[in-house]
């Protein structure tokens, strides 16, 4: 039997649940306002050591893994997604940071620290250890949520919905669309158009005429290569409860500068443009109380594991019992 699915959202949830679902041969429609996708930024890293704290996700080997098969499969069928899988080289400025980072290190996920002589060229001097990541690497996000909705041949809806239900989804201008199941990944934007209080955090990236460094060097912010050139980002604004309109504050611009020179010598590079974005935080894959699949707050892991998570939401997910009279 094939079974109807709506998805809204086509970010890297909800364009991973769609091509997961097809495979699994559901009709799909996804429903997309085209607005404010965290997904679509110019590089995201594939970095399974997280932040500051060196955090390390027990699904992160997983998740990298499907996520560059993805690529690869992608690719296979003549969707191109630019990325690297180069690796990610993660300077650390003390001993107290990198006994932190070993404490959290399995020993089943690759890794190394540099000597001196092994360090990317382009990374500052003045870091006292440096850790490699051979697993990790970058992609473009946004082509590579392009590719998953083109590859997956889903049916794409450009439109804002106002209302969901386990079988239906209103879209703004009063069209009501019915399926078997609706599964909502609607992002940072999509949860405060929802009314619900959560922890969101925007972020920057300037995009630069030229990648600083081929690997890409990650503490406090990211210099990594990009289909066009490089970029310098990271995500670093005071949490909100809400997703806010896009913006960068001349101290947030300051800071971000900072954490680059940092890393590498900016001095000759020159600013090609800027991309922000908000994403949001708390997981959350399932079934809601009223029956809507749900896939969200992928936080900073949105290419770690946004997919490994979709693929596995795909999985569980049923065609609802048949409405009443319907
Ligand atoms: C600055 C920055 C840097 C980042 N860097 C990385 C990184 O290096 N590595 C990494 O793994 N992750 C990174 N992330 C996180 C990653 O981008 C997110 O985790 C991920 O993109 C979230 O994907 P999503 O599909 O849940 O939401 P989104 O990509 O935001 O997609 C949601 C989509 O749903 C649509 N939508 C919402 N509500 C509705 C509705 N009611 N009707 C119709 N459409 C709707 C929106 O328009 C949007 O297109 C970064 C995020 C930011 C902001």
């Amino acid at each position: 039997m094939t079974c109807d699915a709506l998805v809204i959202g086509g970010g890297i949830a909800g364009a991973s649940v769609a091509y997961a679902l097809t495979r699994k041969h559901w009709r799909v429609t996804v429903i997309d306002a085209g607005m404010h996708t965290a997904s679509h930024v110019p590089s995201a890293l594939v970095n399974p050591v997280r932040g500051q704290s060196g955090g390390v996700d027990a699904r992160a080997p997983e998740g990298m893994a499907l996520t560059w098969a993805l690529v690869r499969d992608l690719a296979a069928q003549g969707y191109a997604v630019p990325h690297a899988r180069s690796g990610v080289v993660r300077p650390l400025p003390d001993d107290r940071t990198r006994a932190r980072f070993e404490r959290n290190l399995p020993e089943t996920l690759p890794h190394h620290w540099l000597d001196h002589n092994q360090r990317p060229k382009a990374l500052a001097g003045h870091w006292p250890h440096a850790l490699q990541l051979p697993g990790g690497g970058w992609l473009d996000g946004q082509a590579l949520c392009r590719a998953l909705l083109k590859a997956s041949g889903a049916s794409l809806v450009k439109a804002r919905a106002t209302a969901w239900d386990a079988q239906t989804v209103t879209l703004h201008d009063g069209t009501l669309l019915k399926a078997q199941a609706v599964v909502w990944c609607g992002g940072s934007v999509g949860s405060t158009w929802a009314g619900e209080d959560a922890t969101h955090r925007m972020g920057t990236l300037l995009t630069l005429e030229r990648a600083a460094s081929k690997v890409p060097l990650s503490f406090g912010a990211y210099l990594a290569p990009a289909a066009q050139g490089g970029v310098l980002g990271a995500t670093f604004e005071a949490p909100a409860k809400h997703w806010v309109p896009p913006q960068l504050p001349l101290n947030s611009l300051s800071w971000l500068l900072g954490k680059g020179a940092a890393l590498s010598n900016l001095e000759t590079l020159s600013v090609t443009g800027r991309w922000t974005g908000s994403r949001l935080s708390g997981l959350q894959a399932g079934k809601d109380a009223h029956g809507v699949w749900r896939l969200s707050g992928l936080s900073s892991k949105g290419f770690l594991l946004g997919p490994l998570l979709a693929f596995e939401l795909a999985a569980q997910v049923r065609a609802a019992p048949p409405l009443r009279g319907g």
